[in-house]
């Protein structure tokens, strides 16, 4: 069986048992059976290999046959803050974060933002980053925070700090070569205001552009999220 499982919980010795959306998609949609081996993954960076010794619709139950840490991280850790945009765009925003490798995303409360980011919506997000994981073969979930506001964002902001935005200095990947940590904040479909720059600056962010054209709220994250994680090691 090719899918991978989520297991939230780790294993008490070497039992294993699924949650009810794991076990119902094992024994519903892949029509799992005792013996069964399948992949398993706890989102902190093992991976096992596990052996169905119970199988029910709502409750799998297995044996853990092997284990080992498999990290497909990428060699930076990026840090997106970025003003969500709405409905299905978000979730397919953070299906690719995650593909991508960034690390972590930060919804960000921004002036001009349009997407409240309320704690129903926090957790589909987080539920997203684990179906992308699944299918992404990622075994470290990309960690979704709670909004935070510029100010939060900028108080914890690493070294290589940027502020995307149209009519900012050229980007230069030059600028995150060295660093191991980055942060890359991205405004609302709006823009961000005079002051929100301003800040961001005098905080030490640059402020870079990718290009002339206006890009959508997701292609400005993914632009960056791209030319962070394909880099190799600093
Ligand atoms: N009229 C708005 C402005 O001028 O800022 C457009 C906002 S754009 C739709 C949404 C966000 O994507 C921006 O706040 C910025 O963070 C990012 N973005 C869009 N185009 C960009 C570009 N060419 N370079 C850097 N960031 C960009």
């Amino acid at each position: 069986m090719s899918e991978r499982f989520f297991i939230e919980h780790p294993p008490t010795g070497t039992e294993v048992a699924f949650d009810e959306a794991e076990s119902q998609h094992l024994a519903k949609v892949m029509r799992a059976e005792v013996g069964d081996v399948v992949v398993g993954f706890d989102g902190r960076g093992t991976e096992y290999q596990i052996e169905l010794t119970s199988v029910g619709k709502k409750k799998v139950v297995g044996a853990v046959r092997h284990q080992a840490e498999v990290s497909r991280e990428a060699a930076r850790r990026l840090t997106l803050a970025v003003a969500l945009p709405k409905g299905d765009r978000q979730r397919w925003l953070v299906e690719k974060c995650v593909e991508l490798g960034v690390a972590r995303l930060v919804p960000l409360l921004t002036k001009r933002g349009v997407a409240q980011p309320v704690e129903k919506a926090i957790d589909r997000l987080r539920r997203a980053v684990v179906e992308a994981s699944k299918q992404c073969e990622r075994n470290h979930l990309m960690v979704v925070d709670p909004g935070q506001s510029l100010e939060e964002v900028l108080a914890s902001r690493p070294a290589a700090s940027f502020l995307m935005h149209p009519s900012g200095e050229a980007m230069h990947h030059q600028a995150i070569v060295p660093a191991s940590d980055v942060l890359a904040i991205i405004g609302p479909e709006g823009g961000f205001t005079d002051e929100e720059v301003a800040q961001a600056a005098e905080h030490g962010c640059q402020v870079v552009s990718l290009g002339p054209r206006i890009l959508r709220v997701e292609t400005a994250a993914l632009a960056m999220a791209t030319l962070v994680t394909a880099l190799p090691a600093p």
